[in-house]
């Protein structure tokens, strides 16, 4: 199991000290999304505006691969 914060996920840009938990990368996705879409605030918008603009497939590979070697980094709990 390993703890991603909303922020952490916006890669400190924006965001909120809500917490994720998880035991894969793409389940901490899945619950992250669903925050950033039930958001309506400015800190959050960033990610509300890349998710609503139906990224292509290389903008969310890109990401992903981002978000994986984050993953990766971070410790068990
Ligand atoms: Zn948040």
């Amino acid at each position: 199991m390993k703890t991603f914060t909303c922020k952490e996920i916006m890669n400190g840009e924006g965001g909120c000290d809500e917490a994720f938990e998880a035991e894969t990368a793409m389940d901490i996705a899945k619950q992250s999304a669903t925050h950033f879409m039930n958001s309506t605030d400015e800190a959050h918008k960033p990610m509300r505006e890349m998710m609503a603009s139906s990224p292509s497939e290389e903008e969310q590979k890109k990401w992903w691969d981002w978000f994986n070697s984050e993953w990766d980094k971070k410790e068990e709990v």
